[in-house]
């Protein structure tokens, strides 16, 4: 098998190119997946470890989302904004004033250049495991047979793991707003921004946007954001962002941009205007990536909004096609594709016949200032289950690290316990280190950990964590 290593040119928010032509070195595979993401590439490598001969099939950057407008830029952006608010926070801690103005340039240089890296280590990996990588866009001719640059490839097992991209809203002027995947293409900080929408990417980006400096405003449909989440969660991080002077404009509910000499308007449903901008940007959630795919010539299932339909095997309604990943719309999360895309492989190729992802208690971290952390029910989702055995331990308090400091945000938790066992079905924390604390505590819920356990565990001292194992 003739396999090759893509380096990519340039890139970086517009398109990719590559220096290696494409070819396709053979015509059917044990496996082939389309889409070189978290999901895809997962599943194929395990697929190769067990000695199935498996292809990728990838029309951009490898890596996904995740890797070139996701997770990785995102956590740098994220980084970049603590560094910020340290340096405001220094001179409590005796740095006398210690401000300066982040230069977006040179952190957006030194970012693309660590993504390009990621982009050429995923090929080398994908090399090394005997993995071909197949440049160009797929679409299905049957249920066993793709179209790739105008090549035939087929196997009996092909998985969908194409994605998703930043929804727009329909309305007049969406066109002037900008999406997600415009925000990491950015070459400079925009001065005066917009960001509409109040999940994990509005509130993600808002939240770095405040911090290095722009003057940003947010604009939610509702009273408050991460409306998925045990409600207490989003109240605290709206408060703490007004704490900190962010300004966030409530029940607007987006009705038109208009370009205008001084910038965007953003129209409200109700004839408000909100002007001025340099860049709007939408944030609203994200679409499958199906379009390119021509699934009806497969005949493989779609709901409503275009999501492949899978079952607890990640298989669709046509025998031999599965997906993974955010194309599935089921907790669009970089490890979920991954795990999901590893047991695929496991059962289709590594013996194991019962293998596939638990969906259930995935914890999962929204990197604000402060960082949230979750996992399992909320107390409202624990009592529609089960009613009054349900008991809420809840305490917040201010971190030891701004004993000092001028501002005093509040760190909170909260266990959802059931039962008179008081087993932790929910774990909620918002504050500094929230981030890096649940990952341990989510592997003691997932193994069914009581409130006694956490309570006979050893607190360590002075942490924040420590309060998850001292509540009364
Ligand atoms: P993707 O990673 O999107 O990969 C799909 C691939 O398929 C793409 O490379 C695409 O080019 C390719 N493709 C599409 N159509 C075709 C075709 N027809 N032929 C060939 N190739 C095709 N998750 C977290 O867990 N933590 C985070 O901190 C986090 N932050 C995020 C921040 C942002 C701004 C965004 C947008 C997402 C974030 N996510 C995060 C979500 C995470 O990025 C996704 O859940 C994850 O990337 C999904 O992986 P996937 O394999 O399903 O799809
Ligand atoms: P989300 O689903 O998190 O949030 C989108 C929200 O935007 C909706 O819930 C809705 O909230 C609001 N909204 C929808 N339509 C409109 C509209 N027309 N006008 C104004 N507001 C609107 O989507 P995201 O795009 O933020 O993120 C997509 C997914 O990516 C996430 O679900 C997550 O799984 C993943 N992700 C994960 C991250 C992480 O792990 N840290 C970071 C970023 C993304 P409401 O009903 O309250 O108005």
């Amino acid at each position: 098998m003739a396999r090759m290593i893509i380096r990519p040119e340039y890139i970086i928010g517009g398109e990719a190119h590559f220096t290696t032509e494409f070819t396709v070195s053979q015509a059917q595979y044990d496996l082939v997946v389309i889409g070189g993401g978290s999901g895809g590439l997962a599943c194929a490598q395990r697929a190769a470890q067990y000695g199935a001969s498996a292809a990728v099939i990838e029309s951009g950057r490898l890596g996904g989302t995740c890797v070139n407008v996701g997770c990785v830029p995102k956590k740098i952006m994220w980084n970049a904004a603590g560094i910020a608010q340290a340096l405001n926070d220094a001179a409590a801690y005796g740095f006398g004033a210690a401000r300066s103005e982040v230069d977006w340039a040179a952190l957006k240089l030194r970012r693309d250049a660590y993504i390009l890296r990621l982009n050429e280590i995923y090929a080398r990996n994908l090399d090394k495991r005997n993995v071909e990588l197949i440049r160009g866009s797929a679409n299905f001719v049957d249920a066993h047979t793709l179209t790739v640059n105008g090549a035939r490839v087929s196997a009996p097992h092909i998985v969908i793991a194409t994605g998703g991209q930043p929804a727009r809203p329909h309305l007049p002027g969406q066109e002037l707003g900008l999406t997600s995947d415009d925000f990491f293409a950015m070459e400079q900080r925009p001065e005066r921004v917009a960001v509409v929408g109040s999940g994990y990417i509005a509130c993600e980006l808002f939240d770095a946007f405040c911090k290095l400096g722009s003057d940003a405003e947010l604009f939610i449909r509702k009273d408050t954001v991460l409306n998925h989440f045990e409600p207490t969660l989003g109240e605290h991080l709206l408060h703490e962002m007004r704490e900190r002077g962010a300004t966030i404009n409530t029940r607007v509910i987006p009705a038109a941009l208009l370009a205008e000499p001084d910038g965007t308007t953003l129209v409200g449903a109700d004839g408000h205007r909100f002007s001025g901008y340099d860049a709007v940007l939408w944030a609203i959630g994200r679409d499958p990536n199906v379009h390119s795919l021509q699934l009806a010539n497969a005949g493989v299932a779609q709901d409503m909004l275009g999501h492949v339909i899978t079952n607890e095997f990640q298989d669709t309604n046509v025998p031999g096609i599965h997906a993974i990943g955010d194309v599935t719309g089921r907790i669009p999360l970089t490890p979920v594709a991954i795990a999901a895309g590893r047991r695929l492989s496991d059962r289709l190729f590594g013996g194991q016949a019962g293998s596939r992802l638990d969906y259930t208690r995935i914890p999962t971290v929204v990197f604000t200032h402060p960082p949230i952390g979750s996992i399992g029910f909320s107390e409202v989702a624990a009592r529609v289950l089960h009613g009054d055995a349900v008991k809420v331990y809840a305490h917040d308090f201010v971190g030891l690290y701004h004993a000092v400091t001028e501002q005093k945000p509040r760190s909170a938790m909260r266990l959802v316990c059931v039962g008179p066992e008081e087993k932790i079905v929910g774990c909620h924390i918002i504050g500094d280190g929230a981030d890096e604390m649940l990952q341990g505590f989510a592997v003691a819920i997932r193994m069914g950990a009581t409130k006694r356990d956490f309570d006979d565990t050893v607190a360590i001292h002075p942490t924040s964590a420590e309060e998850l194992v001292t509540m009364r």
